[in-house]
């Protein structure tokens, strides 16, 4: 069965005071839950000590990002090599920020995938339609073709170990979430989508479901049959908040 992973989105927050107390708060919070994978992505530059404050513990680390390079003459860059051996497991890639901001395209993200997987990290695939998208019917059209940037290049076997996380646009950052049953409609297109090409592995494919979700809607959230936890943005940044979405997966 699937494990359901619920990771924090700490986006482009934090100092080191507030990676000491937010850590050692979730600690307390979540040291006798089980039950879920789960994971906090913090700032590039707040990775090594959040590693040291997460030692012991049941919390894994994450990062927002990777480069498509694994070592040179690339300025600013960040290789998946590099948070392998600080220490990160789950790297979010093509996450709507990145993609609206840093222009990032489905191929380029593609080939993000493809470098987290050759360095054994687990790519959190962020797929998702804006709301003018939504508004115009193309929510499935534009989640396969952001599923296709992969499935095409690599197959749908590269998706065996990693997750997906369904983030549509519209509701990220904006206290709207997508309802239950709407979510759990486009996370069974997702998996029927990749099934059409490998049905063991889509059955296998952790689908987080991102945007806006907190401590009140994350546990109607998880009682779909095809969201296996979230991908949390605002509401990581308050332990008790993040510990309560926790223990709803
Ligand atoms: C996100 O940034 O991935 C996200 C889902 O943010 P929020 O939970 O704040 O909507």
């Amino acid at each position: 069965m699937r494990h359901p992973l619920v990771m924090g989105n700490w986006k482009l927050n934090g100092n080191k005071n507030m990676v000491n107390e937010l850590i050692t708060g979730l600690r307390n919070e979540l040291s006798s839950v089980d039950g879920c994978d789960v994971a906090i992505a913090p700032p590039f530059i707040y990775l090594d000590q959040a590693k040291h404050q997460l030692s012991g513990g049941r919390i894994v680390l994450g990062a927002q990002n990777v480069d498509i390079n694994l070592s040179g003459a690339f300025t600013g860059e960040t290789s998946a090599n590099m948070l392998k051996d600080i220490g990160a497991k789950f790297i979010i890639i093509g996450h709507s920020e990145r993609r609206t901001y840093h222009k990032e395209s489905d191929e380029l993200i593609a080939e993000k995938f493809a470098v987290v997987k050759e360095a054994g990290l687990v790519p959190v695939l962020c797929i998702g339609e804006t709301e003018a998208e939504n508004e115009a019917g193309q929510t499935e059209a534009v989640c396969a073709k952001q599923l296709d940037a992969v499935l095409k290049t690599m197959g749908a076997k590269v998706f065996e170990n990693t997750v997906i996380a369904y983030e549509p646009v519209w509701a990220i950052g904006t206290g709207k979430s997508a309802t239950p049953a709407q979510a759990q409609a486009v996370h069974k297109f997702i998996r029927d989508h990749i099934a059409k090409h490998d049905a063991e592995t889509a059955a296998k494919v952790i689908i987080q479901y991102g945007g806006s979700v907190n401590a009140d809607n994350a546990a109607e959230l998880f009682s779909q049959p095809d969201i296996d936890g979230a991908l949390v943005g605002g509401a990581s940044l308050k332990a008790d908040a993040f510990a309560v979405i926790v223990k709803a997966a």
